[in-house]
């Protein structure tokens, strides 16, 4: 198995090019504009796993800007750059509809996968914003109980109050709310009680070494019990070993989305991944 992460590290890299090269890639206000414009903008898909029985149920959209030449660049580069142009709704828009076409997609060749779409902090200031995300859903014949929204949790309690509406909305039509970077975001666990969520993903900065790092475990553990007190599902972000994943198992987390099981790949590839998917022995 550690030659197993080896290879997909070394093949995810081969893909992104070396860090260098991502530092390299001007991104001007105009260039960006046009890449959305181009459609070279797209979500790659990361497999989400239930630890008890190694299946896949769910994916991540995680947007990558796939350049004329092939190059692959990662959000960090971009995605900072497109909140301050306000494309926020725009890329959420195209991120949640071809997440939800490839969804079909795949219910066509029966692989039944609920789809996660991260969401910008723009959103929670947007009160049209859930009237579309169903309208974008229901045109691709989803049902939005098959779909998670992510938020971060700094992102939500920048302004917990006016979160609250949209996101309330967002929970009535259905949507899963889940919220992301759990653990970075100082939240005051008052108002987190009283925004609708249904499931709290742990950092991956609590999760990646925890089996040997007593403090990150605490919080692997604190969070796993407030989720559970919360009815919350809980998402280990940044699984990377198979001692990650026992100690999750072991804590009874409910699932695992890391590079053990597989990076974000291209939708074109994700069935292919998923049948190469073996669950660790325990
Ligand atoms: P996130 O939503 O927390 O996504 C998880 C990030 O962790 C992804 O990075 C993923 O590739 C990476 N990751 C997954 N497993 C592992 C692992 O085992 N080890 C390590 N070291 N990393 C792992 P990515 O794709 O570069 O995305 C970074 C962030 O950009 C996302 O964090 C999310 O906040 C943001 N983002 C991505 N796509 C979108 C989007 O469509 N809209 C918005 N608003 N934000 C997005
Ligand atoms: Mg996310
Ligand atoms: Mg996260
Ligand atoms: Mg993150």
């Amino acid at each position: 198995t550690a030659d197993k992460l080896a290879a997909a590290l070394a093949s995810y890299d081969a893909l992104l090019g070396d860090d260098e090269d991502d530092e390299r890639i001007e991104i001007s206000a105009t260039t960006i504009h046009a890449a959305l414009a181009h459609g070279e903008i797209r979500p790659w898909f990361q497999p989400q796993v239930e630890l008890g029985n190694g299946k896949v149920v769910a994916v991540e959209a995680l947007a990558r800007w796939v350049r004329p030449d092939g190059q692959v660049v990662r959000p960090a580069h971009f995605i900072g750059l497109l909140e301050r142009e306000g494309l926020a709704d725009p890329l959420a828009d195209l991120m949640l509809e071809q997440a939800c076409q490839w969804k079909r997609q795949w219910d066509l060749q029966g692989l039944r996968l609920n789809v996660s779409v991260n969401i910008s902090p723009a959103t929670l200031a947007d009160p049209t914003a859930a009237d579309r995300y169903q309208r974008i859903v229901q045109a691709q014949n989803v049902d939005p109980g098959e779909v998670v929204l992510e938020l971060t949790e700094s992102s939500v309690m920048a302004d917990a109050a006016r979160a609250l509406g949209v996101l309330a909305r967002l929970r009535l039509k259905g949507f899963g709310l889940s919220i992301d970077d759990f653990g970075t975001g100082y939240s005051s666990l008052a108002q987190l009680s009283h925004i609708p969520f249904t499931e709290l993903k742990i950092d991956q900065g609590f999760v990646a070494g925890a089996w040997q790092q007593p403090r990150k475990r605490a919080v692997v553990e604190a969070s796993l019990d407030l989720a559970r007190k919360l009815g919350l599902e809980v998402v280990a972000e940044g699984v990377a070993t198979v001692e990650d994943w026992q100690m999750l198992a072991d804590l009874g987390c409910s699932m695992a989305q890391g590079f053990l099981i597989a990076p974000p790949v291209a939708p074109e590839d994700l069935p292919a991944v998923l049948a190469q998917w073996r669950r660790p022995e325990s």
